[in-house]
Protein backbone atom coordinates (compact mmCIF):
# COMPACT_ATOMS: atom_id res chain seq x y z
CA UNK A 1 0.00 0.00 0.00
CA UNK A 2 1.25 3.62 -1.09
CA UNK A 3 2.56 5.93 2.07
CA UNK A 4 0.97 9.04 2.56
CA UNK A 5 3.67 10.78 0.10
CA UNK A 6 1.85 8.44 -2.70
CA UNK A 7 5.29 6.36 -3.34
CA UNK A 8 5.20 2.10 -2.90
CA UNK A 9 6.82 2.13 0.50
CA UNK A 10 10.45 0.66 0.31
CA UNK A 11 11.52 -2.38 1.28
CA UNK A 12 11.51 -1.89 5.14
CA UNK A 13 15.16 -1.96 6.44
CA UNK A 14 16.34 -2.58 10.21
CA UNK A 15 17.11 0.91 11.43
CA UNK A 16 16.72 3.99 13.98
CA UNK A 17 14.41 6.87 13.29
CA UNK A 18 14.27 9.84 14.94
CA UNK A 19 11.33 11.56 14.42
CA UNK A 20 10.39 15.49 15.41
CA UNK A 21 7.32 15.45 16.95
CA UNK A 22 5.39 19.36 17.43
CA UNK A 23 6.03 21.90 19.74
CA UNK A 24 2.82 23.04 20.17
CA UNK A 25 0.48 22.56 17.41
CA UNK A 26 -0.51 19.07 16.43
CA UNK A 27 -0.63 20.70 12.59
CA UNK A 28 3.04 20.34 12.47
CA UNK A 29 3.59 16.48 12.34
CA UNK A 30 4.78 15.74 9.17
CA UNK A 31 3.55 13.02 6.91
CA UNK A 32 6.18 11.51 7.49
CA UNK A 33 6.80 11.62 11.01
CA UNK A 34 3.37 9.87 10.90
CA UNK A 35 4.11 6.80 8.42
CA UNK A 36 7.40 6.00 10.14
CA UNK A 37 5.18 6.09 13.74
CA UNK A 38 2.75 3.39 12.14
CA UNK A 39 5.38 1.97 10.65
CA UNK A 40 7.85 1.14 13.22
CA UNK A 41 7.88 -1.94 15.76
CA UNK A 42 8.53 0.13 18.81
CA UNK A 43 8.28 3.81 19.88
CA UNK A 44 11.29 5.07 22.10
CA UNK A 45 9.98 7.53 24.26
CA UNK A 46 11.33 10.58 26.60
CA UNK A 47 7.66 10.19 28.59
CA UNK A 48 5.61 7.18 27.39
CA UNK A 49 2.47 8.98 29.01
CA UNK A 50 3.26 12.23 26.94
CA UNK A 51 3.76 9.59 23.75
CA UNK A 52 0.58 7.89 24.18
CA UNK A 53 -1.71 11.59 24.05
CA UNK A 54 0.05 12.30 20.94
CA UNK A 55 -0.46 8.73 19.20
CA UNK A 56 -3.48 8.66 20.39
CA UNK A 57 -4.41 11.97 18.43
CA UNK A 58 -3.20 10.37 15.27
CA UNK A 59 -4.83 7.01 16.20
CA UNK A 60 -1.31 5.11 16.01
CA UNK A 61 -1.56 2.16 18.20
CA UNK A 62 2.09 0.92 19.00
CA UNK A 63 4.06 -0.40 21.82
CA UNK A 64 6.32 2.39 23.63
CA UNK A 65 9.48 1.59 25.50
CA UNK A 66 11.24 4.85 27.48
CA UNK A 67 14.28 6.62 26.30
CA UNK A 68 15.42 9.51 28.62
CA UNK A 69 18.39 11.31 30.14
CA UNK A 70 19.02 8.71 33.01
CA UNK A 71 18.48 5.68 31.05
CA UNK A 72 20.01 6.67 27.45
CA UNK A 73 23.35 4.64 27.79
CA UNK A 74 21.96 1.37 28.47
CA UNK A 75 18.84 1.42 26.37
CA UNK A 76 20.84 2.38 23.71
CA UNK A 77 22.38 -1.29 23.57
CA UNK A 78 19.31 -2.93 23.92
CA UNK A 79 17.76 -0.58 20.86
CA UNK A 80 21.02 -1.86 18.86
CA UNK A 81 20.38 -5.42 19.73
CA UNK A 82 16.59 -5.02 18.82
CA UNK A 83 17.82 -3.69 15.17
CA UNK A 84 21.00 -5.90 14.81
CA UNK A 85 19.36 -8.77 16.12
CA UNK A 86 15.74 -9.20 15.77
CA UNK A 87 15.50 -6.65 12.55
CA UNK A 88 13.84 -3.78 14.40
CA UNK A 89 12.92 -0.78 13.22
CA UNK A 90 12.64 1.62 15.93
CA UNK A 91 11.36 4.94 16.33
CA UNK A 92 12.61 7.36 18.67
CA UNK A 93 10.69 10.96 19.71
CA UNK A 94 11.24 13.49 22.49
CA UNK A 95 8.61 15.31 24.39
CA UNK A 96 8.37 18.02 21.86
CA UNK A 97 10.54 19.03 18.95
CA UNK A 98 13.45 16.96 17.44
CA UNK A 99 14.66 14.85 19.22
CA UNK A 100 18.56 15.23 20.54
CA UNK A 101 18.57 19.10 20.89
CA UNK A 102 18.60 19.52 24.29
CA UNK A 103 16.50 16.58 24.66
CA UNK A 104 17.71 12.76 24.50
CA UNK A 105 18.88 11.27 21.41
CA UNK A 106 21.86 11.93 20.75
CA UNK A 107 23.54 9.40 22.60
CA UNK A 108 21.85 6.56 20.92
CA UNK A 109 22.95 8.30 17.44
CA UNK A 110 26.07 8.15 18.38
CA UNK A 111 26.01 4.33 19.74
CA UNK A 112 24.48 3.77 16.38
CA UNK A 113 27.03 4.97 14.63
CA UNK A 114 29.64 2.96 16.50
CA UNK A 115 27.91 -0.25 15.99
CA UNK A 116 27.56 0.70 12.55
CA UNK A 117 23.47 0.40 12.93
CA UNK A 118 21.35 2.33 10.49
CA UNK A 119 20.47 5.61 11.42
CA UNK A 120 18.11 8.43 9.52
CA UNK A 121 16.87 11.78 10.99
CA UNK A 122 13.42 13.24 9.89
CA UNK A 123 13.39 17.30 9.79
CA UNK A 124 10.61 18.71 11.34
CA UNK A 125 9.92 21.38 14.51
CA UNK A 126 12.53 22.87 16.23
CA UNK A 127 12.07 25.82 18.80
CA UNK A 128 15.58 27.11 16.98
CA UNK A 129 15.18 27.90 13.88
CA UNK A 130 11.98 28.76 14.15
CA UNK A 131 12.86 31.49 16.89
CA UNK A 132 15.66 32.51 14.82
CA UNK A 133 13.76 33.26 11.46
CA UNK A 134 11.44 34.87 13.50
CA UNK A 135 13.40 37.24 15.22
CA UNK A 136 14.38 38.78 12.43
CA UNK A 137 18.08 38.38 13.68
CA UNK A 138 21.17 37.57 11.25
CA UNK A 139 21.00 33.54 10.23
CA UNK A 140 23.58 33.38 7.93
CA UNK A 141 25.64 32.74 11.35
CA UNK A 142 24.21 31.80 14.82
CA UNK A 143 25.67 29.67 17.98
CA UNK A 144 23.03 27.76 19.90
CA UNK A 145 23.81 27.49 23.59
CA UNK A 146 21.16 25.19 24.94
CA UNK A 147 19.51 26.18 28.14
CA UNK A 148 20.86 28.86 29.66
CA UNK A 149 22.94 28.03 33.46
CA UNK A 150 20.58 28.52 36.05
CA UNK A 151 23.92 29.63 38.13
CA UNK A 152 24.14 33.22 38.15
CA UNK A 153 27.93 33.19 37.67
CA UNK A 154 27.74 31.22 35.07
CA UNK A 155 24.85 32.39 33.19
CA UNK A 156 26.59 35.88 33.16
CA UNK A 157 29.30 34.12 31.42
CA UNK A 158 27.41 32.74 28.61
CA UNK A 159 25.95 36.25 28.09
CA UNK A 160 29.17 38.01 28.04
CA UNK A 161 30.64 35.39 25.46
CA UNK A 162 27.20 36.03 23.46
CA UNK A 163 27.69 39.68 23.48
CA UNK A 164 30.97 39.57 21.95
CA UNK A 165 29.99 37.74 19.12
CA UNK A 166 31.29 39.65 15.73
CA UNK A 167 28.51 38.26 13.30
CA UNK A 168 26.77 35.25 15.03
CA UNK A 169 23.44 35.65 16.85
CA UNK A 170 23.02 33.78 19.66
CA UNK A 171 20.34 31.51 20.67
CA UNK A 172 19.13 30.34 23.98
CA UNK A 173 16.76 28.41 25.36
CA UNK A 174 15.25 29.78 28.97
CA UNK A 175 13.01 29.44 31.78
CA UNK A 176 10.33 31.86 32.03
CA UNK A 177 11.08 31.96 35.54
CA UNK A 178 14.57 32.91 35.10
CA UNK A 179 13.80 35.58 32.42
CA UNK A 180 13.48 38.31 34.73
CA UNK A 181 16.78 37.57 35.84
CA UNK A 182 18.45 37.40 32.36
CA UNK A 183 17.00 40.23 30.86
CA UNK A 184 18.62 42.18 33.99
CA UNK A 185 21.83 40.82 33.79
CA UNK A 186 21.91 41.69 30.36
CA UNK A 187 20.89 45.42 31.13
CA UNK A 188 23.88 45.29 33.27
CA UNK A 189 26.38 44.27 30.66
CA UNK A 190 24.70 46.36 27.63
CA UNK A 191 21.42 47.72 27.67
CA UNK A 192 21.59 48.72 24.29
CA UNK A 193 22.12 45.65 22.52
CA UNK A 194 18.83 44.00 20.14
CA UNK A 195 17.20 41.09 22.09
CA UNK A 196 14.42 38.89 21.52
CA UNK A 197 11.97 36.67 23.53
CA UNK A 198 10.47 34.28 21.72
CA UNK A 199 7.45 33.06 23.77
CA UNK A 200 5.43 29.87 23.20
CA UNK A 201 5.88 29.23 19.23
CA UNK A 202 3.65 27.48 17.34
CA UNK A 203 0.82 28.00 19.77
CA UNK A 204 -2.07 29.99 20.22
CA UNK A 205 0.06 33.04 22.49
CA UNK A 206 2.51 33.24 20.52
CA UNK A 207 4.57 36.33 20.49
CA UNK A 208 8.03 37.98 19.86
CA UNK A 209 9.48 40.61 21.86
CA UNK A 210 11.94 42.79 20.29
CA UNK A 211 14.11 45.50 21.44
CA UNK A 212 16.90 46.20 23.88
CA UNK A 213 17.45 44.48 27.34
CA UNK A 214 15.86 48.22 28.86
CA UNK A 215 12.62 48.04 27.17
CA UNK A 216 12.57 44.13 27.44
CA UNK A 217 12.57 44.37 30.94
CA UNK A 218 10.10 46.97 31.34
CA UNK A 219 7.70 44.08 29.85
CA UNK A 220 8.44 41.04 31.41
CA UNK A 221 9.10 42.77 34.80
CA UNK A 222 5.20 43.88 34.51
CA UNK A 223 4.01 40.43 33.35
CA UNK A 224 4.24 37.01 35.24
CA UNK A 225 6.29 35.50 32.19
CA UNK A 226 4.65 31.68 31.55
CA UNK A 227 5.01 29.30 28.95
CA UNK A 228 8.03 28.28 26.68
CA UNK A 229 10.64 30.10 25.90
CA UNK A 230 13.48 31.11 23.57
CA UNK A 231 15.95 34.23 23.69
CA UNK A 232 18.21 35.47 20.95
CA UNK A 233 21.17 37.98 21.41
CA UNK A 234 21.90 40.04 17.98
CA UNK A 235 25.75 39.92 17.14
CA UNK A 236 27.49 43.43 17.65
CA UNK A 237 27.44 43.56 13.24
CA UNK A 238 24.37 43.23 12.03
CA UNK A 239 23.97 43.38 8.03
CA UNK A 240 23.47 46.72 6.88
CA UNK A 241 19.79 45.60 5.87
CA UNK A 242 18.78 45.03 9.45
CA UNK A 243 20.58 47.97 11.22
CA UNK A 244 17.39 49.76 11.30
CA UNK A 245 15.34 46.58 13.00
CA UNK A 246 16.65 47.06 16.39
CA UNK A 247 13.79 50.08 17.62
CA UNK A 248 11.69 49.65 20.79
CA UNK A 249 9.36 46.08 21.17
N1 LIG B 1 13.88 19.34 21.41
C1 LIG B 1 13.23 20.62 21.53
C2 LIG B 1 13.36 21.39 20.22
O1 LIG B 1 13.62 20.76 19.19
O2 LIG B 1 13.19 22.60 20.20
C3 LIG B 1 13.73 21.39 22.71
C4 LIG B 1 13.47 20.70 24.00
S1 LIG B 1 13.99 21.60 25.41
C5 LIG B 1 13.81 20.38 26.66
C6 LIG B 1 12.60 22.62 25.77
C7 LIG B 1 12.92 24.10 25.57
O3 LIG B 1 12.87 24.43 24.19
C8 LIG B 1 11.91 25.00 26.24
O4 LIG B 1 12.20 25.21 27.61
C9 LIG B 1 12.07 26.28 25.43
O5 LIG B 1 13.20 27.02 25.82
C10 LIG B 1 12.29 25.70 24.02
N2 LIG B 1 10.99 25.51 23.36
C11 LIG B 1 10.40 24.34 23.07
N3 LIG B 1 9.20 24.56 22.49
C12 LIG B 1 9.03 25.89 22.43
C13 LIG B 1 8.00 26.75 21.96
N4 LIG B 1 6.87 26.24 21.46
N5 LIG B 1 8.17 28.08 22.05
C14 LIG B 1 9.31 28.60 22.56
N6 LIG B 1 10.32 27.84 23.03
C15 LIG B 1 10.19 26.52 22.97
Amino acid sequence: MADTSGNEPPVRSPRVTLVPTPIGNLGDITLRALDTLRAADVVACEDTRRTRILLNHFEISKPTISLHEHNEASRSQEIIRRVRDEGQHVAVVSDAGMPGISDPGLRLVSACRVAEVEIEVLPGACAIPLALVGSGMPSEEFFFGGFLPPKSGRRVRMLEEALERETATSIFYESPHRIVKTLTALKELDADRWTCVARELTKKFETYHSGNAVSLLEHFSSITPKGEIVLLIAPKKLPKFLTHANSAP
